[in-house]
């Protein structure tokens, strides 16, 4: 098959400014300019309230990054030195970031091999590992929903929740997504997103919320939003925060791209859906556990081995196919990284190695649809004929 006319881009930033209107960005930044609150205005403060709907979720705060709305949480249930907080290995490094930068000990936990997110025994064998030696406060689980699909959260919770740990949720990838009926921002003990204009909700720039229903929570990260402020006095600063406000500017883009996020999301569900039936079987595909739906940030496939996988990155990029490896190194094998590197991940570390991701964004036309699946089934079908 012929490459067809249409782009064909890993991830697309820009068709949905032709579907909503250009004129209303336009219209949404002017009101901005004349009002002048640029940062943390009206815009910011009906973005929390439009999030907080859209996931059914008690607040949102909504921040300048998906890594500040990941070290916000933290920060609000006071992890630091000491405290060990257990997090999947297959992510971003924000993930693992974010408690080391608090000066906790990440605890590295393994992926399930169909799902690629956290693996709860594997949860519980780290657990076990860290009670026995005795020196760490068991303190909190972050759980990745890897690529937009959410984990096994009943799971998770419980295991967490027994020994008195937190779960945060980090829903970089899969704002949007639903378990069990329960949209991401609501599952777990709170939930962190980003709004970089990779992920599922896009906006054209930095940007991140945190999801929670406690008021406690919420007023504590308001807080520590901006440098750890006392609510009465605004130069009594009460404890130690961040600068992590996010711009008016930014809020608009999210409202007006929150208008058309759940045609988005339908729209990723059907492209996924035409990847998972008509993909050759040499590919490994992730499964999304029963009454869940991922926010198919990515969709990823492995390889049955890294030879091939080094092969189709190259056989897919001299077809003019953008594909990448999301992720090709573990954070525990990444050097900041290498002194918690104390467990062994097989899971984890086989996945990094096969990996490969395709593209997959609301827009990505039939064609390119066809011409993609066309291209990837006829490699497996060399590698089958060689392995036959
Ligand atoms: C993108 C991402 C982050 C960080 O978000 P930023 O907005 O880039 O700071 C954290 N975790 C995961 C899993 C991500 O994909």
């Amino acid at each position: 098959m012929n490459k067809p006319d249409c782009p064909i881009n890993l991830f697309d930033v820009q068709s949905s400014q032709k579907v909503i209107g250009q004129e209303k960005f336009l219209k949404a930044f002017e009101k901005i300019l004349n009002h002048g609150g640029y940062c943390q205005g009206p815009e910011t403060k009906e973005l929390d309230a439009k999030l907080a709907e859209f996931s059914k979720a008690g607040y949102c705060v909504t921040c300048s990054s998906g890594t500040d709305a990941l070290i916000l949480p933290l920060m609000a249930w006071g992890v630091k030195e000491g405290d060990a907080v257990f997090v999947s290995s297959f992510t971003f490094v924000a993930s693992a970031e974010a408690p080391a930068i608090l000066g906790a000990t990440p605890v590295f936990v393994d992926s399930d091999p169909e799902t690629w997110d956290m693996d709860p025994k594997d949860l519980e064998r780290a657990i076990d590992a860290v009670k026995k030696e005795g020196k760490l406060n068991l303190k909190a689980v972050i759980a990745v929903d890897i690529f937009g699909n959410p984990c096994d959260y009943d799971e998770i919770k419980r295991i967490a929740h027994k020994h008195g740990m937190k779960v945060l949720s980090d829903s970089a990838q899969g704002y949007g997504s639903e378990y069990k009926g329960v949209r991401s921002g609501n599952i777990a003990d709170m939930t962190s997103t980003s709004f970089y204009p990779t992920k599922p909700l896009a906006g054209y720039g930095d940007g991140g919320a945190v999801f929670t229903n406690s008021e406690a929570e919420r007023d504590l990260m308001v807080s520590c939003r901006v440098h750890g402020m006392s609510p009465e006095d605004h130069y009594d600063n009460v404890r130690m925060g961040l600068n992590a406000r996010m711009d008016s500017f930014q809020a608009a883009v999210l409202l007006l791209k929150l208008t058309v996020l759940e045609q988005e999301l339908i729209e990723r569900e059907k492209v996924a859906q035409r990847y998972n039936n008509e993909l050759s079987s040499y590919f490994g595909k992730q499964k999304v556990l029963d009454n869940c739906k991922s926010a198919r940030a990515l969709y990823t496939v492995t390889c049955a081995n890294n030879e091939d996988r080094e092969e189709l990155l190259s056989f897919l990029k001299e077809n003019g196919i953008p594909c990448g490896a999301y992720y090709p190194r573990p954070v525990n094998t990444q050097t900041a990284y290498q002194k918690w590197n104390t467990r062994s991940l097989p899971v984890c570390e086989k996945l990094s190695k096969t990996v490969l991701s395709i593209p997959m964004h609301p827009y990505l036309t039939k064609e390119a649809q066809d011409y993609v699946i066309s291209k990837m089934n006829e490699f497996a079908a060399k590698k089958n004929s060689k392995a036959a």
